[in-house]
């Protein structure tokens, strides 16, 4: 019993329903475990113990009443911190929203409590969601659970340690441009970025809305299509989501791979990828084989200006998005002498804001500026087209596409901090995605000579999460990567 916060969330669901474990047990199983290794992993950001018990003792109470229980029954869930939870902290990662209480859940906060899912815990992220190492937290730097000195990743850095720390059996990140599938690769997890317009953004604080969507990071496959199952579908405070009927994502795991074409980009298996990953994906593509799918050599050719689009595009929207905290609303405001209210915005967003930030609002700014916008913004949108051509040409002769996550495991906190370029292309694998509006699921498919994970992803035509869900399951089964658990000194 004392080992509950080892449970899938998919056991943990089975052992409340069936009265097997009360929600009280399940709940103090992960707070116990989070006194054991959160002052080791700083994953997070608000725990408010009493609000998770309070919520755990309502389950209770409804499960003894008799009451129809949800998907969710009895599940923990890490939230990031830049999803809005009415009457909890939402920071962002950033001073400047230090002490902003929502008044509002975001949408996903909402299903998931109509599905009877806990709200356990705000997690940690790079600020606004900008970063790839959680290292541009204003609070705190979260460490790799598999090793203590590396990053876990970014920006979704505290959601995916605290799954694999086992803080809670699942969390939201948000994916912008690779920030589920890169913390869930470099963390030895599952993570999911929906198709464009499959899950509401509404309350999530935006980054770069064409590009932004909410999915699961969980420690098994299964995980992942259940908070999907509950998060998707249309809401009308989203006018991008789209009306869409929304499966129960569960019945994918059943189906059969067999017969699949599976593509291979040339251009993300490059020579300078390190060996341990190659090899990786070289045992994946024989486990893949094996269960009756064929994989070939793609190309996408304009893999190599999707940094730059997307550096392009990500940080023109977010200069526009993030004018909007300018201390007058809310969020931090100046305390210093001001002479009129335009010092008073300038003082605001420079104590307010952290260098990563500043440097996307005016590298954004200027793209987005009279006389440079054809050459930066016009010209990225075009780029853009061709990127997503890529994939619909790639998509005529293919069912899915793998590829690795990232070119690089989990690396050392404060190595590419004080190198913002090295720090971007590292994303060079995750964000032609987002440009294009796909899903991809990055899952683990092995570890490095150093003990570091490996994630593989699987990227598929719009509202195609079944079959990346259904191949994900179909390697999960043939390998147990997922299943362990990295030793916390
Ligand atoms: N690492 C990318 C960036 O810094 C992606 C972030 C994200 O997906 N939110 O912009």
């Amino acid at each position: 019993m004392s080992e509950l916060w080892k449970l899938t969330s998919g056991d943990l669901h089975e052992r409340f329903t069936s009265g097997a474990a009360s929600a009280v047990e399940i709940v103090e199983s992960h707070l116990d475990r989070a006194d054991q290794v959160e002052a080791k992993i700083d994953a997070i950001l608000t725990l408010d113990r009493d609000h998770v018990l309070a919520q755990a003792k309502a389950l209770d109470a409804k499960r003894e009443k008799g009451e129809p229980l949800g998907m969710l029954a009895g599940i923990p869930i890490g939230i990031k911190d830049n999803i809005c939870t009415e009457g909890i902290k939402t920071t962002a990662g950033s001073r400047i929203l230090e002490s902003f209480v929502p008044p509002y859940n975001a949408h996903v906060i909402d299903k998931i409590l109509a599905a009877d899912g806990i709200i356990f815990a705000k997690t940690n992220l790079d600020e606004f969601a900008m970063g790839s190492s959680c290292e541009n937290s204003a609070f705190k730097v979260t460490k790799n659970p598999w090793d203590l000195t590396r990053v876990p990743g970014g920006s979704s850095g505290g959601s995916a340690a605290a799954v694999a720390a086992g803080i809670v059996p699942l969390a939201l990140g948000t994916d912008t441009g690779g920030s589920i599938r890169q913390p869930a690769s470099f963390c030895g997890l599952v993570g999911m970025k929906p198709t464009y317009g499959r899950v509401s953004r509404y309350g999530a604080l935006a980054f770069a809305s064409s590009l932004d969507q909410i999915g699961p990071i969980s420690k098994d496959v299964a995980g992942s299509a259940r908070l999907l199952s509950v998060i998707a579908g249309k809401d009308p405070n989203d006018g991008t989501s789209i009306d869409q009927e929304v499966p129960d994502y569960r019945e994918a795991l059943e189906e059969e791979m067999f017969g699949l074409t599976l593509g291979l980009p040339k251009e993300y298996m490059s020579d300078s990828l390190p060996s341990s990953i190659r090899e990786a994906v070289d045992d994946v593509v024989l486990t893949l084989e094996a269960l009756g799918t064929s994989v070939r050599a793609i190309d996408l050719p304009h893999t190599e200006y999707a940094v730059a689009t997307y550096y392009v595009v990500a940080n023109s929207e977010a200069s526009s998005n993030l004018a909007r905290y300018d201390g007058m609303h809310y969020g931090h405001r100046t305390k210093a002498p001001i002479k009129n209210l335009a010092e008073s915005f300038s003082r605001t967003r420079s104590e307010g804001f952290g260098d990563e930030v500043k440097r996307r609002i005016m590298t954004g700014t200027h793209a987005l500026s009279s006389g440079y916008y054809d050459a930066y913004y016009l010209k990225a949108l075009k780029v853009r087209r061709k990127i997503r051509e890529d994939f619909e040409t790639a998509f005529e002769d293919v069912d899915a596409v793998i590829a690795p996550t990232s070119p690089v495991t989990a690396f050392k906190i404060g190595e590419k901090i004080d190198d913002p370029l090295s720090m971007y292309l590292t994303d060079i694998l995750t964000v032609a995605v987002n440009l294009a509006g796909l899903p991809a699921l990055s899952l683990p498919v092995g570890f490095s000579g150093e003990g570091l994970p490996i994630g593989l992803q699987i990227i598929g035509q719009p509202f195609e999460e079944e079959l990346l869900l259904t191949l994900a399951q179909g390697y999960q089964v043939e390998t147990d990567h997922h299943k362990k658990w990295p030793q916390i000194p």
